[in-house]
């Protein structure tokens, strides 16, 4: 039952029932027969709801729909088990994994406190850096997680830039796909409310728990006694990619070399193939004007690996399906 309607009925009708039979224990047993009763009938309606014609029917005219809804979800892991996630590393946490770190003393309760995080991405370091960092993050990324400036770590960053990118709109894609299946089934409110797992399982669609995996930095500093701390969180998201992209760019360039002539891969070139190429896979021919919800991507005709730029010329847009078939050509 709709929720105003159970609480009003849960405030008066318990009233009015002890009212007429000037009993306390009415009051009591009725209050607690409508919050006993409220699962149940809920209970009852969805599994009224799932055996009804009407979603049974639903289920199966979007049954394609839903199949390649999993396809791109198995994608989704695809990228994610094959991208690169990872960028430089701070030295103070180096050689940490070959440490367990542990602290057994039960009565110190500040043991959470002092306990610096040792690991690939954090960098402990003094208040001031810590502070100093908040202002030009990126420049002390670079100078603490030795991230140089020099031909190899720009397509490091670009490669690791470019996973990014592909995840997020997959990702993006798969959360679009979802939406349009809720808003053509259109479940009651209570459904979604409580049984959203369920639904998804009457559906047969499985659903992506992946995230895109930002790789995060952190500057720590913990004092001595373990009192106080402070942190520094930097997110490697698309924005910061393409900053420290930039930059180291602009480095390489001040060095003079020529081999920072290389183009960028950003956001914005992305969206300008895609808009060249008119949202249309240059290989297949599908294009987003008979699929709505397809998902394109921005291939390197010339991949990087030989020395492929990242310029127009040498960029194209494919459907995931003729990309992901390249990449295993390129593989094989
Ligand atoms: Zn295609």
């Amino acid at each position: 039952m709709p929720k105003p309607l159970f609480i009003a009925l849960l405030l008066v009708l318990p009233i009015i029932l002890a009212v007429a039979t000037q009993s306390g224990w009415v009051l009591i047993l009725t209050v607690a027969l409508l919050l006993i009763a409220n699962p149940i009938i809920r209970t009852i309606r969805k599994a009224r709801y799932f055996r009804s014609e009407q979603f049974q029917d639903l289920k199966q005219e979007i049954a394609s729909v839903v199949k390649e809804h999993n396809e791109v979800v198995n994608y989704v892991a695809e990228i994610r088990s094959e991208g690169a996630f990872e960028l430089g590393a701070s030295s103070t946490g180096q050689f940490a994994h070959l440490a367990t770190f542990e602290n057994t003393s039960a009565w110190n309760n500040r043991r959470d406190r002092n306990v610096a995080e040792y690991a690939p991405h954090v960098h402990n370091a003094s208040l001031q850096i810590v502070r100093n960092a908040s202002q030009d993050p990126i420049k002390y990324l670079m100078k603490y997680f030795g991230i140089k400036a020099d031909q190899t770590t720009l397509m490091d960053v670009q490669r690791v830039a470019n996973d990014i990118a592909r995840l997020e709109e997959a990702v993006g894609n798969v959360r679009s796909r979802e939406a349009a299946i809720t808003a053509k089934i259109a479940p009651p409110a209570f459904i979604m409310e409580h049984y959203a797992g369920e639904f998804w399982n009457q559906i047969g669609a499985h659903l992506s728990p992946i995230q895109v995996p930002y790789p995060l930095y952190k500057f720590q500093y913990t004092s001595a006694g373990g009192n106080t701390s402070q942190e520094l969180k930097v997110d490697l998201n698309t924005p910061t990619l393409e900053a420290l992209s930039e930059i180291l760019v602009e480095k390489i360039r001040w060095a003079k070399s020529a081999a920072g002539q290389r183009a960028l891969m950003t956001a914005r070139l992305r969206s300008y193939i895609k808009e060249r190429d008119h949202f249309t896979c240059q290989q297949c021919g599908i294009s987003t004007a008979e699929a709505p919800y397809l998902l394109l991507e921005i291939d390197h005709i010339m991949p990087v690996s030989r020395g492929g730029l990242s310029t127009p010329e040498n960029l194209q847009t494919l459907c995931w399906r003729c990309n992901r078939s390249k990449g295993a050509k390129v593989i094989a």
